[in-house]
């Protein structure tokens, strides 16, 4: 057992390197980048989805490699992939999530065709090349790479393609998760997307962002009901009438500023990249917000203002469908994002309390537990000691993500799961997520998949079969 005794120990790190030396990692990267190609050519757009395609090709570089893997059709079309490499159990199991599914494109504002996984000027193009089909190429190379390299694994390294994150991920994440939870028994962390290596548009790497927390989503409808009528004798009380009267107190209603530990922390690993004004105050953000200015200049950001409190945007508003005619019912939807450690419930009495109207009913479309995953995970050892080596002096931190991702699945169910593609992404580069001639380039791809690769080997205490065990695992064979 002495090869798990050392773990973070030099020469276990060194044991490590040397069997990963002895990998072509060359051919791995070219093997990568073509694979990149050739996934970003698979239409998955959702909707509808079509992740079956995803699933295939994924299935058959794993079958090609002799890996077994196994496909769940969650509706027609909506393929999720499963594969395994097993550990011999004295380490938890890492799985390493993506989603297979990609946001619509239109091909008459791309410089390029999005499905065309075209390679130019160092560049690999295609919809979901940043959104998240490259880290599905580097989780799958991982699997790849350990496998050829015979490696021993202390836990097992689980590959997890997924549809319809896009969507909200009922066909993906969810369904994994409500039907095949045993699959994931023994996992000990999850790699997913949500952050990345954020980078200054030189190229310099500025932080290793790692989603640890997020704001969930709290979808509702307010409906006010009244007496209808013509619209030629106006009735002070109508439907419409009482619904904007509310939207106007909930609009301007300024919900309180809270500055989570995660938000704290992240300010404060970041503040020497701040302006440099503002460095002091960031290195205590939530001492720095009492102050009205200072709260008034950081929230101005809308960004910024999102992470420091839970906030509602009025999205949809409808009413009758006639000018003339004063309707019975008026409804708006909100699209309420809560603190990751906010209880819907309380948050609900407050919104009661801005209406300060009985009559508006309020329906529930969309909500999440809040969870979170800790931030004294053994990842950040790994990673930190792998951006020290890339990246010297460039922190690990954790920034808040505002949107969601299919994370909640299984921190809901108490696994932890992070978001984190070891990709470089430029802040010019983060408009191509869900945006046009989403790229990536060749390098990115390159590094990327040697990154992951060393993150997982350390999660799964991966170590090369020394010497003894090969001759005897020969001597066995014969
Ligand atoms: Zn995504």
């Amino acid at each position: 057992m002495k090869r798990f005794a050392a773990f973070f120990s030099l020469a276990s790190c060194t044991a490590l390197a040397a069997s990963a030396e002895e990998l072509d990692w060359p051919a791995l990267e070219r093997e990568a980048v073509g694979m990149a190609s050739r996934y970003f050519q698979l239409d998955t757009t959702n909707p509808p989805g079509n992740e079956m395609r995803g699933a295939e090709f994924f299935r058959s570089i794993f079958a090609k490699a002799g890996i077994e893997s196994s496909v769940f059709e969650s509706a027609p079309g909506r393929g999720n992939i499963f594969a395994r490499l097993v550990g011999d159990g004295s380490r938890p199991s890492v799985v390493l999530m993506h989603h297979m599914d990609v946001v619509p494109a239109d091909p008459r504002f791309w410089q390029e065709d999005p499905f065309s996984g075209k390679s130019v000027h160092g560049e690999i193009w295609g919809r979901g090349a940043l959104d998240t089909k490259t880290s599905g190429v580097t989780h799958a190379m991982t699997l790849l790479a350990l496998h050829r390299a015979g490696m021993v694994l202390g836990g097992d390294v689980v590959f997890l393609g997924v549809a319809d994150e896009e969507a909200g991920g009922k066909f993906g994440a969810g369904y994994m998760v409500e039907e095949h939870f045993e699959l994931f028994a023994n996992a000990g962390v999850v790699l997913n997307e949500g952050g990345w290596i954020a980078a200054d548009d030189a190229g310099v790497a500025r932080f290793w962002g790692v989603e640890t927390a997020q704001k969930t989503p709290y979808w509702l409808r307010l409906v006010a009901t009244g007496e209808p009528g013509h619209g030629s004798m106006p009735l002070v009380d109508s439907a419409p009438n009482r619904l904007v009267a509310a939207l106007a107190r909930i609009t301007a209603w300024e919900t309180p500023i809270r500055v989570m530990p995660e938000v704290q922390g992240f300010f404060a690993d970041t503040a020497a990249l701040g302006p440099p004004d503002q460095r002091a105050a960031l290195l205590d953000l939530a001492a720095a917000l009492e102050d009205p200015d200072f709260a008034a200049a950081f929230t101005a950001n809308a960004r910024q203002n999102a992470l420091v409190r839970n906030t509602l945007s009025l999205t949809s508003l409808s009413g009758s469908n006639k000018t003339n005619v004063i309707p019975p019912e008026a409804s708006a939807e909100l699209d309420v994002r809560l603190l990751p450690d906010q209880d819907p419930d309380e948050f609900l009495a407050d919104l009661h309390a801005v209406i300060d109207d009985e009559s508006i009913a309020i329906e529930k479309l969309l909500s999440f537990p809040p969870a979170t995953s800790p931030t004294d995970h053994e990842l950040f050892t790994v990673l930190r000691e792998i951006a020290a080596r890339r990246h010297p002096g460039v922190p690990v931190t954790t920034p808040l993500a505002v949107g969601f991702t299919d994370c909640h699945y299984f921190r809901e169910r108490g696994i932890p799961c992070y978001g984190f593609v070891p990709i470089q992404v430029r802040e010019s580069e983060v408009k191509q997520v869900h945006g046009n001639d989403e790229r990536i380039s060749i390098d990115n791809i390159e590094s990327g998949t040697r990154i992951t690769y060393e993150i997982v080997s350390q999660l799964a205490g991966a170590q090369a079969l020394d010497p003894v065990s090969a001759n005897v695992a020969k001597t066995e064979e014969r």
